[in-house]
């Protein structure tokens, strides 16, 4: 690492702290947060501060290109050379013998914008397949949707500085204290400073954020919709509503306000689980706000309805007139680093860069003329479930998997392990040999990580940072950016002559211009010089843009928002019934990141919560005779989960929750969560239903 410190970004959560990196004594490095950053003021959270262990330890990592000839050898050392000359091979023929769509590539949020940006144009405008696919789907694909149907694309309307200015919040489906700490410490802190401030929480789990709110609504998974609708019925009846921002601003307000109008609160009440009496303090406190945020994640993404409850809410917003002013607006909280800057490449299978839409031919056409290729394929590409249904039934032949780990992390795991021993040919580019999905590889080429490759990512805000390189990786590890320029020559084709990440980011800002992202003046000096900047940046002397909509004119064709209507009310899971009588909800929890392959191997996050447990009421685990910490069998039609029960009323009656980061590799796989998920999807978004799962539990 040249000089003494450097700054960089958090590669963790998608709020995008700003960490300076030093060297200590013994030439590893060491991590603080950045006091002039102004997402986290100098905090970091227990992940973040820890950071540096990962960065140091490369007992687990990935030092040189592995490939077995066949199923039955085993793998073996090889050159990055002949690595990529196997893949370029095997690509080409699988591809010349069963089409373009036989292939397909599945990164992930945690990739760099210029490595989101060079596989989606290696995949989609050279290899002419679009199943190129991410694990965003599995985290904010709902919310792009809901915002696209909402505002007419896909744009986060606040800024962080907007919770210092709000008095409201509604945080719903998300639990920030643990999963978003360092935003949540700023609402704390904003809270300590005003005691007018009001935070409502729904959520089924009386998490650390549940139990700092003014109102804890504690909701039935899957009844959000009907709950919004009951809210946004009180809201009219009480006069609540922003009649002038609706009338000049909004379409479809009569359509919606028919709908909601005739929502039984009694109904909703029953099907939520919460009485008449809070639904109405919570609409009071909705309707007397000044600056008004709803904030919200998983809990509404990961859902087999998750665009119409992200739509139910943004609603909200627009019913009370809180978008586009300060300390308003709706703010879907990301889930990885770069979540977003995947989004703005088009780094999913609907997608193209610049929010380009793949069903437009216009925007097609634009994007293929930009990369200098005839066309672009306009059959939209598989998603991430779609992709290992499509292997497992060999309709696939083969995958390239970048820094995502879909053995622990997609639904039904059983189903992912099936696909992946059906595949012809499996590529894993990876940092750890401690990631489950490293073993079905066929070809396996070791990843630079964190700090060991530069480029940009984009946090929740719009917020774009550079992240300097500063140390080496380690063994004959590579920048993603250059295996896949790498294997792109070896396929021979064109468009590829980058030497730095620098130069694909200067392509793709140029792609930008006069797009609603624009960001053709920005580039690495002014991102390394002046700091970060919140998308769009238009012009040269132009400081970022804080908070959209400021004009009231959104992204649609009238420049209206729009109301949205469900296609159904009803939470379209599969119920549970008296083979499987408890709802099983998953998620995080506070010290672990994903599948672990990271801060698993920090002990200080481990000692937080060393093992999975099953959370279960007091009431279910007395009717089912356990107690706690009792080692409890928890089955569903998918598979089986043995874990150690935590008895606690924390969790509301009937179900059950369990953290989702565990995988074979760090133990057994009878600690995965995902043996047990359902296979169901959002029909829109394609984002898996997560947080709804029929199971039984019973003492071992
Ligand atoms: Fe990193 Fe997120 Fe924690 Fe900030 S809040 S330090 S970005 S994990």
């Amino acid at each position: 690492m040249q000089n003494s410190e450097i700054k960089t970004t958090c590669s963790y959560c998608g709020v995008g702290c700003g960490i300076i990196v030093t060297k200590d004594a013994t030439n590893g490095v060491m991590v603080k947060g950045d006091q002039d950053h102004p997402v986290n003021r100098g905090m970091l959270c227990s992940k973040g501060m820890n950071l540096h262990y990962v960065a140091n330890d490369t007992s687990d990592r990935i030092l040189y290109p592995e490939m077995r000839w066949s199923k039955s050898h085993p793998m073996e050392r090889v050159s990055w050379d002949d690595g990529l000359d196997r893949a370029a091979a095997v690509f080409s023929s699988i591809i010349k013998k069963h089409g373009p769509d036989s292939v397909g590539f599945y990164i992930s949020g945690q990739c760099l914008t210029e490595e989101y940006y060079l596989v989606n144009k290696l995949v989609k405008g050279f290899l002419k397949t679009n199943n190129i696919d991410t694990n965003s789907r599995l985290c904010m694909s709902s919310a792009v949707a809901g915002y696209k149907k909402t505002f007419g694309e896909d744009s986060v309307p606040i800024a962080y500085d907007d919770i210092e200015l709000a008095d409201t919040f509604l945080i719903t489906g998300a639990n920030p204290a643990w999963c978003h700490p360092i935003l949540f410490r700023r609402l704390e802190q904003h809270r300590e400073k005003n005691p007018k401030v009001k935070v409502i929480v729904i959520d089924p789990r009386k998490t650390d954020t549940a139990l700092t709110a003014d109102l804890h609504l504690q909701i039935l998974p899957g009844s959000d919709i009907i709950l919004y609708h009951a809210m946004a019925k009180r809201i009219i009846e009480k006069g609540y509503t922003d009649n002038n921002f609706i009338r000049k601003h909004t379409e479809n307000f009569e359509a919606y306000k028919n709908l909601v109008l005739s929502t039984s609160l009694e109904k909703a009440s029953q099907l939520c689980g919460i009485s008449i009496k809070e639904i109405d303090l919570a609409v009071d406190l909705i309707g007397k706000a000044e600056g008004f945020l709803s904030l919200w994640a998983m809990g509404l993404n990961q859902s087999a309805v998750g665009v119409d409850k992200n739509t139910a809410l943004l609603n909200i917003s627009l019913l009370t007139g809180h978008v586009g002013k300060p300390g308003s607006g709706p703010f879907s909280l990301t889930g990885q680093p770069n979540a977003m800057g995947g989004r703005e490449v088009g780094g999913m299978a609907n997608l193209l860069a610049v929010h380009r839409e793949l069903a437009n031919p216009e925007h097609r056409q634009e994007v293929a003329d930009f990369w200098g290729v005839d066309s672009i394929s306009e059959k939209p590409g598989l998603t991430a479930t779609e992709m290992f249904e499509a292997l497992a039934s060999g309709k696939m032949k083969a995958i390239w998997i970048i820094c995502t780990n879909p053995m622990v992390s997609l639904p039904d795991s059983r189903r992912v392990e099936k696909a992946l021993k059906n595949a012809k040919f499996v590529v894993v580019q990876e940092i750890s040999h401690h990631a489950d999905t490293a073993k079905f590889a066929d070809l396996l080429l070791p990843a630079a990580g964190w700090l060991e490759k530069d480029g940009t990512m984009t946090n929740s805000e719009r917020r774009i940072s550079y992240l300097p390189k500063g140390i080496n990786a380690p063994g004959e590890a590579l920048a993603d950016i250059e295996i896949l320029t790498r294997f792109a020559k070896k396929m021979g084709f064109t468009g590829f002559n980058f030497n730095t990440a620098e130069e694909v980011y200067k392509e793709y800002c140029q792609m930008t211009k006069n797009t609603n992202i624009d960001i053709s003046y920005l580039n690495y000096n002014r991102l390394k010089y002046e700091g970060t900047f919140q998308w769009p940046v238009p012009d040269y002397g132009h400081p970022g843009t804080p908070r959209l909509f400021t004009d009231r004119k959104f992204y649609t064709p009238s420049q209206k928002a729009i109301f949205n209507l469900p296609a159904t009310i009803e939470n379209t899971s599969e119920k549970p019934n008296d083979k499987f009588p408890f709802i099983l909800t998953t998620g995080r929890i506070r010290d672990q990141w994903h599948t672990m392959t990271k801060t698993g191997k920090v002990s200080r996050l481990l000692s937080h919560i060393p093992n999975p447990l099953l959370e279960i009421n007091p009431i279910d685990a007395f009717k089912t005779g356990i107690e706690n910490g009792d080692v409890v069998v928890i089955s569903s039609k998918n598979g089986d989960v043995r874990v150690k029960a935590n008895v606690t009323d924390t969790i509301k009656e009937g179900v059950v929750f369990l953290p989702m980061h565990w995988g074979k590799q760090l133990e057994n796989d009878l600690n995965r969560a995902n043996n047990l998920t359902n296979t169901l999807v959002d029909p829109i978004s394609k984002e898996p239903d997560f947080k709804y799962t029929a199971v039984a539990v019973k003492k071992y």
